[in-house]
């Protein structure tokens, strides 16, 4: 059984996790290439004007697996977290798939964390009975399967990047001479077509990369505690809670925010962002970069290089 995944969106938060739970009942997982203008360009034409890039770039990534596999494995995930939900795009993108002819099977289990009864158990359960009856065997592939994602996140909290992304010119123990934390959903961040490899021109220049995935969720959530309304907007959430971490660690000089032109969690994460940093005794630069597929690469690296001679100024 071929089951594809697509390089996009989920796939740069969970992918160690459903990898290694297909593998185990032998079952062949097939990922798409790094995307490329191709793929772009052809995700772009089943999708309404108003899906942000990384959603366009996702059905680049369906149309390039679609023909090559027997199942995709496509979930709409709600909720990872209780009273917390993904986006709108983001959990709506099987109903949009409709718009793809000829698709294979769909993989597409529903998760939602946000009530007490929802459980994990539930859709591992759900999915993994599409190869084995056995609830033993199903469960212990989950577990395997955790342990390859908790091994993921370790790295990142151990402030260097998992295998898997494909990030190699980048050595973390070398310290840079500016450390700068970048703001944006890891599907923009490490997808290098995206983020115009955003990382290795900060890495040419010797700058040191924090994220928000190098930071713990306790971390995270205990730095969000400081706001009065509860941010149910999961992705913003964490975006803010690691920017007020690192807004309060020394060694970090600034801030690039980079974001998906009409993503809505990213406007109240950015703005909330830059009116904390305002508020705060500590002043630190932040440089905005929205991208779309017009943006221009030229126009993007003069923008770092400018950001990162004034931070230079400052600091050295
Ligand atoms: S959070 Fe933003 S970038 Fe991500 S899918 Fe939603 S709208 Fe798009």
């Amino acid at each position: 059984m071929r089951i594809g995944i697509p390089r996009a969106l989920s796939y740069y938060k969970y992918f160690p996790l459903w990898k290694e739970f297909f593998t185990k009942f032998g079952a062949e997982v097939v990922v798409s290439p790094p995307t490329n203008k191709k793929m772009l360009d052809l995700g772009s034409k089943y999708v309404v004007d108003e899906i942000c890039l990384p959603v366009k770039v996702y059905f680049g990534h369906v149309n390039y697996l679609k023909d090559k596999v027997d199942y995709l494995f496509v979930p709409r995930i709600v909720s990872v977290e209780r009273n917390e939900y993904t986006c709108p795009k983001f959990m709506g993108i099987p109903d949009m798939l409709v718009n793809i002819e000829n698709l294979p099977k769909l993989i597409g289990p529903t998760i939602d964390l946000t009530k007490r009864d929802n459980k994990l158990w539930k859709v591992v359960l759900e999915v993994g009975s599409l190869f084995s009856k056995n609830t033993y065997l199903i469960l212990k592939a989950w577990s395997d399967a955790s342990m390859s994602l908790k091994k993921y996140n370790q790295d990142w909290l151990n402030q260097s990047f998992p295998e898997e992304l494909m990030i190699t010119n980048i050595d973390k123990k070398e310290q840079g001479v500016l450390n700068i934390a970048v703001i944006g959903h890891e599907y923009i961040l490490y997808d290098k077509f995206l983020s115009m490899n955003l990382l290795e021109k900060l890495a040419k220049l010797k700058v040191s990369v924090f994220t928000i995935e190098m930071v713990n969720q306790k971390t995270i959530n205990k730095e969000v505690s400081i706001i009065p309304k509860k941010i149910f907007w999961n992705f913003a959430k964490n975006a803010i809670g690691a920017a007020f971490y690192y807004n309060k660690m020394g060694e970090i000089s600034g801030f690039i925010n980079i974001s998906s032109f009409g993503c809505g969690p990213d406007s109240i994460s950015n703005s909330m962002t830059v009116h904390h940093l305002k508020n705060t005794q500590i002043t630190k630069p932040i440089l905005n970069l929205t991208i779309d597929e017009h943006t221009g690469e030229a126009g993007i690296n003069t923008r770092i290089e400018a950001f990162y001679d004034l931070l230079k100024r400052r600091v050295v």
